[in-house]
């Protein structure tokens, strides 16, 4: 076995470490990637580019089906599931050289192709090599967790690593969890022409705002989906093309195909912690707030860390980790600032606190400021009036924001650089917006905050008349 020494090794070549690689190494740290599977990991491969890929095809399906208000007569689309999967397939293509070995190896990125082992605590085995690293990093990322559902392992099911080698469009698929995958995965579906079954034991999106998710399901059952709650699935039988899944309460769903995607578990397996004294949590990788492991040679970022499970997560985690191991700054992570989005139609965002954590932490301090978008005159003019933005404010300043509709996914963006800069709603409300954008929303839910100060106030009123009655 050969001997290798660098400055930063680090495992796995997704969103976290390939930003780790990428920034350390241009920085002229000596570097060392490994790469068990697939460069770009999760979210090249797996994740966000092939659904948002297929999501764009399934819209462009529903935009046929809805083109009459428009003044252009629906069409029924011929969708090709399998020339949708090439299309994916094709988006793959062109984001992969982005984050190719050859392009980091131009970087000056010795990049190893196999898992990497801990044997000690500073000492990783792959590919034949022995790496002795001065600082490492876990960047390896989650698989899709598959529950012990008895009856699920004998029968076949879909994940998000193998929808996308399906080339036959499920008649009927029936998908066991409904968070964002499993809805996103849904809606496009749906608008591709299966019948669709939603299994979730809770409550559907649950994790974003109650009032807001409603906005979203509304849409998502009027598009003929089937969304069954509370309906913890219990049992799995059946065979290919013909599943059942039984819940707790007795319901069963009949279906011609199965996803599984109730959630996430960190990729730790291979790693042998033990051997680096690194501890884990049931979540994943036990770090602080700076990201470091029990291991104080060995970070954990993105996904196998275990918390905000997003790839613009693992993409801040990795500029704190450069900060921290390559300039020895203290460097800390933040979550109040962290946006996320669910890809459906309409779009659901958030970024800092929902209204009821915003309401449980600061109680009467709370205001809260609403503006529909019906009210929003490009929302009109393209008929996506269904949608609020919800921004909740303590001392004018938004400690959460959470938007429901078309767009909802760009219109965070400008919160998340408010919250981060700790900006007041006078900054947004000082913004001229171009007309008609549905970015106007934000500018006019901050105007609705200040409006009830101006607009209904009598001291305002009163020094109006004065200094009217005094002008010339
Ligand atoms: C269906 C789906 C849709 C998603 N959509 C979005 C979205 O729209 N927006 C968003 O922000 N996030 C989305 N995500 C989440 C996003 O994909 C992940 O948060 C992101 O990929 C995490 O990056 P990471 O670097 O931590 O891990 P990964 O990207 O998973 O990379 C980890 C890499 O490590 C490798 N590896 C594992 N073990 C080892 C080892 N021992 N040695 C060497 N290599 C190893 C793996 O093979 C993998 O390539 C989605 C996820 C899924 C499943």
């Amino acid at each position: 076995m050969e001997n290798l020494t660098c400055d930063l090794l680090i495992l796995g070549a997704g969103s976290g470490g390939l930003s780790v690689a990428a920034g350390a190494s241009q920085m002229g740290a000596d570097v060392i990637l490994l790469e068990g599977h697939k460069m770009g990991g999760d979210c090249l491969n797996y994740g966000c580019v092939p659904s948002k890929a297929l999501i764009a095809s399934a819209k462009t399906a529903h935009a046929m089906r809805h083109a009459e208000v428009y003044g252009v007569a629906d069409a029924a689309p011929q969708v090709d599931y399998a020339a949708a999967q090439a299309h994916v397939a094709d988006v793959i293509a062109q984001i992969e050289p982005v984050d190719s070995q050859e392009r980091f190896e131009g970087f000056g990125v010795r990049v190893i192709r196999d898992y990497g082992r801990f044997t000690s605590d500073r000492v990783v085995e792959a590919g034949g090599y022995r790496i002795t690293a001065r600082r490492i990093v876990i960047a390896t990322g989650s698989s899709p967790l598959v529950p012990p559902i008895p009856g699920l392992d004998a029968v076949p099911y879909l994940t998000n690593e193998t929808l996308w080698d399906l080339r036959e469009r499920p008649d009927h698929l029936l998908i066991i969890g409904g968070g964002p995958i499993g809805m996103e995965m849904a809606q496009a579906h749906r608008r591709l022409g299966s019948q669709v079954t939603v299994i979730e034991g809770a409550k559907a999106l649950g994790k974003d705002d109650p009032e807001l998710a409603q906005i979203v399901l509304d849409q998502l059952r009027a598009e003929g989906i089937e969304i069954a709650e509370e309906a913890l699935a219990q049992e799995v039988r059946g065979a290919a093309g013909a599943i059942e899944v039984e819940a707790k309460d007795g319901r069963v769903f009949k279906g011609s195909h199965l996803l599984v995607a109730v959630g996430r578990k960190a990729n730790l397996d291979k790693l042998n912690l033990d051997a680096a004294g690194v501890e884990t949590t049931k979540a994943g990788v036990k770090v602080d707030d700076s990201l470091k492991t029990s291991n104080r040679r060995v970070y954990a970022i993105g996904d196998a860390a275990g918390g905000l499970q997003f790839t613009h997560v693992a993409g801040y985690h990795a500029g704190i980790v450069i900060r921290s191991a390559l300039f020895g700054l203290p460097a800390k992570t933040k979550t109040a600032h962290i946006p996320w989005a669910t890809y459906t139609q309409p779009e659901l965002s958030q970024v800092g606190l929902t209204e009821a954590q915003a309401r449980e932490e600061h109680g009467d301090r709370l205001t809260v400021v609403r503006f529909e978008y019906s009210h929003n005159d490009r929302a009109i003019a393209e008929r996506k009036t269904t949608g609020l933005i919800k921004v909740m404010v303590v001392r004018d300043r938004p400690v959460g924001v959470s938007i429901a509709g078309h767009q909802a996914g760009e219109l965070i963006n400008l919160w998340s650089l408010v919250i981060a800069n700790g900006l007041k709603m006078s900054a947004v409300s000082n913004m001229v917006s171009p007309y008609p954008t549905i970015g106007e929303i934000n500018k006019r839910v901050a105007g609705a905050y200040f409006s009830p100060k101006l607009f209904e106030n009598d001291t305002v009123k009163k020094v109006v008349r004065l200094v009217q009655r005094w002008l010339p």
